[in-house]
């Protein structure tokens, strides 16, 4: 099912980008296919969460093969939650299942095994770091003030915890943690987010980062190397348009 929602994610994408009219019932359809998948996997195991999913044997629940960002597809489809009523709800409530794992700090276990525990990846594949686009995401569609309010949670975390040695890139780096200033930015106005965001930039070119980072696997990637960094340096001129590759939640 990462499979489909990334297909209706690149299909949302694709249409924007375009400006071609999104196919809505086959859209629809393959959303459909996504929620009951998760239905049928949480009625087979009897879990909590009305959706839920699988890969390889684990239940993730972050931004790269999670839970969440199947919530997030889902809930930026064009009309989809008004016209399935009963996936809504089933899509709602498994938003805010997942709402009432944020821990102390703010951040949320990688998967359903590490329920209970401090979670203690702050990333954008595990944890608050990429959580955060589903939540405000959330909070534009359900316009509920809980949304909004573990957005802040989530970004003083990473303000705190997010300096990460995993390299300058998005899926687990310094980039895909400033990030998330950058939406706080357009989601309250509020500069100071501007501003950490710069700091982040600022880290990545220290001396202390440059000596201490390890280099990614895949160093000019997207997602782990400098071609999502250059993506982050470029929004930074122009904070008001900002958002993460793929993940504007804002006009997707
Ligand atoms: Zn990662």
């Amino acid at each position: 099912m990462f499979f489909a929602s990334g297909y209706v994610l690149g299909a949302l994408w694709m249409s924007k980008e375009t400006n071609t009219p999104l196919p809505q019932q086959e859209i629809y359809d393959l959303c459909k296919i996504i929620v009951q998948s998760g239905r049928n996997y949480s009625k087979r195991h009897q879990l909590p969460c009305p959706l839920m999913y699988a890969y390889y044997q684990v239940e993730y629940l972050g931004a790269a093969h999670g839970l969440c960002s199947i919530l997030q597809t889902l809930i930026s489809v064009p009309g989809y939650l008004e016209a399935s009523p009963t996936d809504a709800a089933d899509i709602k409530r498994s938003i805010d299942y997942l709402l009432s794992l944020q821990g102390d700090e703010g951040n949320f276990p990688a998967a359903t095994d590490e329920i209970g525990y401090q979670p203690e990846l702050v990333h954008w594949c595990h944890g608050a770091g990429g959580t955060i686009y589903l939540m405000a995401k959330a909070y534009l569609v359900f316009k509920e003030d809980k949304y909004l309010q573990s957005c802040v949670r989530m970004a003083d975390l990473i303000w705190n915890k997010g300096l990460l040695k995993k390299g300058p890139g998005l899926c687990h780096g310094v980039a895909g943690n400033g990030y998330t200033f950058l939406l706080m930015f357009r989601l309250t106005g509020d500069v100071k987010y501007l501003y950490r965001a710069l700091e982040f930039y600022n880290f990545m070119n220290s001396s202390d980062f440059k000596n201490a980072a390890r280099t990614p696997d895949n160093p000019h990637s997207l997602y782990e190397g400098l071609a999502g960094t250059a993506c982050y340096v470029a929004d930074l001129t122009h904070p008001n348009t900002a958002h993460f590759p793929f993940s504007d939640v804002f006009t997707l």
